[in-house]
């Protein structure tokens, strides 16, 4: 290839770092200053300008140009710096880049599958330059994070999930595919946008939908095999629960905000309780939001609990209590629910709204999935803090402006006796002179490493007891000194160290399983997980 090419492609180029010999090997005399410089001192270089924006948009757009333009630099930026850059290239500010996506759209990323692709889907696959696939992160933009139907735009989700892939989890950028599934979109406003880059349509549903999915499905299967992973992402709670019962039988499928989510919050859950003292089944649950994200969690710590205590689950399940948006779920409305809220509809006289929740069912513990801002309010936290010594309160909906309550607001209703964290990242905020530095529950923690696992160990399908391996990984990474600050997840900083741990013992429970294909299994699983691990250190080039 010519030098020109080389600079222009972005999983080569490595831009002023290119040494004398590799100028001269590879027709690059001229095409760059003389100047030879370090991948450090790039890195440096890339940060102080990511640094000196101060709209977040703005970092989140030079961090995109640079995945475009030097992919290495992009992930040694992203990996050396990952607590600062994680709020830029994930939530909440890839939120406000789908938003506003077809205004800010340069270069496509990912694969773009519309019902015009429909009959067409495994040559859309082809066109697509990398072959050896292992991660697609799907979405039909349905739901993107607590911001509702973002259509086609929703696509800025899977691109930078699977940036979290490679940089958290290490698994090979060339391996990851981005697809936005575009079936139109209800957003009024996005229709009316000229700069919509998507479908100018309403939502196709029923068999239309069903039948592109499918279409889907199958040319993932057919062209890369059965051991490609498939992330469903922020599908609306109308499909995904479907989806993932219908794919669980016949394809490696994993869906990251039931799953995920479910993982990352039982393993908080479980931390926490060196904090707040007992077991599972010692406490009560509470949660504002029966979806995806609420339902998930809930069903594996009634999972989890019912191993612990060999009590059925049908039992463990009534230590646990959801509100929606038309109250607490009780059994007098099972009629008109939905089938995933049907396993929590105890008996119970109506209760119609949470503070009613709260003083009737005095939780232990309090989870926001509701995908609502400003939903704890004071009345509430002050409430449960007066049931409770050292009330655990989560409050998972992202981006920041969708979080149930902030921080301070946890830390201060409940006069600093709250343990606290949340879906988007917070500051650390003082209170009576302590110090109190919020952990961030987030599938981040999750969803790279297990992913890793299963490429590590070639399974073919997800099971529940892979979920509680990688949350059990999890908790144990908190350290004493993590929980001297009230943290109830290890800092971000350790996080390749964290997904090697939890591939690890993901992988080994899908040899215990058999579910997994790479055979011998390798003795030390951990070491393997670390040796497979992308690394962005610059190659060289004879
Ligand atoms: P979902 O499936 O749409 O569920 C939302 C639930 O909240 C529904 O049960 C809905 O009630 C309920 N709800 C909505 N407004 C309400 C209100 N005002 N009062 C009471 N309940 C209300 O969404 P999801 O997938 O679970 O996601 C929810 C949120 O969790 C999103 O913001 C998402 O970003 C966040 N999330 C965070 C993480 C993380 O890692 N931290 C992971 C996944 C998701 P109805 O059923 O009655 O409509
Ligand atoms: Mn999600």
């Amino acid at each position: 290839a010519s030098g020109y090419s080389l600079l222009r492609d972005p999983h080569h180029n490595k831009g002023l770092a290119f040494t004398e010999k590799e100028r001269d090997s590879h027709y690059l005399r001229g095409l760059l200053p003389p100047a030879v410089i370090s991948q450090q001192l790039q890195e440096k270089k890339s940060m102080n300008n990511i640094r000196k924006y101060q709209v977040p948009l703005q970092k989140y757009m030079s961090m995109m140009e640079l995945q475009e333009r030097n992919e290495r630099l992009f992930y040694k930026l992203l990996i050396d710096n990952v607590e600062e850059l994680l709020p830029i290239v994930y939530t909440p500010t890839v939120g406000e880049a789908c938003q506003k996506y077809g205004s800010i759209f340069r270069r496509p990323q990912g694969l773009y599958i519309s019902l015009k692709e429909k009959g067409k889907v495994l040559d859309v696959l082809k066109n697509w330059p990398e072959r050896s696939i292992q991660v697609i992160v799907v979405t039909d933009g349905e739901r993107i994070l607590g911001l509702g139907d973002l259509g086609c735009q929703g696509m800025g989700i899977p691109v930078g999930k699977l940036a979290l892939y490679t940089a958290l989890g290490g698994v090979r950028p060339s391996a990851c595919l981005p697809v936005s599934i575009d079936v139109g979109t209800n957003n009024e406003k996005l229709l009316k946008d000229e700069f919509y880059i998507g479908l100018r349509q309403r939502r196709a549903t029923g068999q239309e939908y069903a039948d592109l999915l499918h279409e889907f499905m199958c040319a993932v299967k057919q062209n890369y095999g059965e051991k490609v992973l498939i992330q469903f992402e922020d599908f609306a709670n109308h499909n995904a629960f479907t989806l993932l019962a219908k794919y669980g039988t016949s394809h490696l499928v994993f869906n990251d905000d039931i799953q995920g989510t479910a993982s990352v919050v039982l393993a908080g859950i479980v931390a926490a309780f060196k904090l707040i003292g007992g077991t599972l089944a010692d406490h009560r649950f509470l949660f504002l939001g029966a979806g995806e994200a609420g339902t998930g969690i809930a069903e594996l710590i009634a999972l989890e609990m019912s191993k612990q205590t060999k009590i059925p689950l049908e039992e463990t399940r009534k230590k646990i209590w959801l509100v929606d948006s038309k109250g607490l779920i009780v059994s007098s409305r099972k009629d008109s629910l939905q089938h995933f809220k049907k396993p929590w509809a105890h008996d119970h006289e109506p209760v119609k709204d949470l503070l009613g929740a709260v003083k009737a069912i005095k939780p232990t513990v309090l989870i926001g999935s509701s995908g609502v801002g400003r939903t704890f309010t004071k009345e509430i936290i002050e409430t449960v803090a007066s049931l409770n010594e050292k009330p655990l309160i989560m409050a998972l909906s992202n981006p920041t402006s969708q979080s149930e309550c902030t921080a301070e607001e946890a830390y201060t209703w409940s006069q600093g006796r709250a343990i606290f964290a949340s879906g988007s990242p917070f500051d650390p905020f003082e209170y009576n002179g302590k110090v109190f530095v919020p952990g961030q529950a987030n599938n981040a923690y999750i969803f790279p490493g297990f992913g890793l696992g299963l490429v590590i160990s070639g399974a073919i399908r997800v099971h529940d007891d892979m979920l509680l391996a990688a949350s059990e990984a999890l908790a144990k990474q908190v350290s004493d000194e993590n929980y001297d600050k009230g943290l109830i997840y290890p800092p971000f900083s350790n996080i390749r160290k964290i997904s090697a741990n939890i591939a690890a013992n993901v992988a080994a429970k899908a040899y215990e399983l058999g579910v997994a294909t790479r055979l011998p299994r390798p003795a030390d699983l951990m070491k393997y997980a670390e040796s497979c691990m992308y690394s962005p250190i610059y190659r060289s080039y004879r």
